[in-house]
């Protein structure tokens, strides 16, 4: 039997690669927008925190198991910003350009470049699920100036990966997600849920 949870997203990349792999253990992913759930606050300081309180906040108002994701990239230099403020770290309006030009801005006086994207995946069974299923994955680069690459996303062009010489917009989607951060957080789901 298919057992159909909610996608505290509408992200419809995020929906297919999450589909591709849950699929196989018999579930099926059904974004948050065909439930018409409203938007959830993301009010904390940590990427579990709020992907806790999406994932509860989906599962509240649909009835469903829910599943829900929070990332960012984080800066060593930086102390790890932008984190989980990564989607606005320019401010308001959410905007990809701007959120990397800041970033070239904030570290052009620091000689480290070294970043990572991480990703943290929330399971609950119900609302007020005690017991939720975490898991997380990480992916090592480097914040290069020169943009590279029109794939992906966010910082995606300016993410440099040294080990392949590549910055993730220049990497196909395929390759992407099987190495990226959220690629890994979804395997090491898979594996809990299972
Ligand atoms: P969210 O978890 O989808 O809300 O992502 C938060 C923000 O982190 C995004 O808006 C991006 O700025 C950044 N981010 C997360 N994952 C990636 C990625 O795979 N590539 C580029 N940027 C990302």
């Amino acid at each position: 039997m298919t057992q159909r949870i909610v996608l505290a997203s509408n992200n419809k990349g995020k929906l297919k690669e999450f589909n591709e792999l849950l699929s196989t253990i018999g579930f099926s992913v059904h974004p948050q927008e065909e439930f018409n759930v409203s938007e959830s606050p993301e009010p904390f300081h940590t990427f579990v925190e709020n992907a806790l309180t999406k994932a509860r906040h989906a599962a509240r108002q649909t009835g469903l198991p829910a599943l829900a994701d929070d990332s960012g990239v984080c800066v060593n230099a930086l102390n790890g910003a932008p984190g989980v403020y990564s989607a606005r770290y320019a401010g308001e309006p959410k905007l990809d350009a701007a959120n990397s030009a800041k970033l070239i801005d904030d570290l052009s006086a620091f000689d480290d470049k070294s970043a990572y994207y991480y990703c943290v995946l929330v399971y609950v069974r119900h609302a007020d699920d005690p017991q939720p299923i975490i898991a997380d994955g990480r992916w090592d680069g480097e914040i290069s100036p020169e943009a590279r690459g029109q794939g992906g996303f966010g910082y995606d062009p300016y993410f440099l990966i040294p080990s392949l010489g590549k910055h993730v917009a220049e990497l196909a989607p395929e390759e992407k997600n099987r190495l990226s951060h959220r690629g890994q957080a979804l395997r090491a789901l898979v594996e809990k849920l299972k």
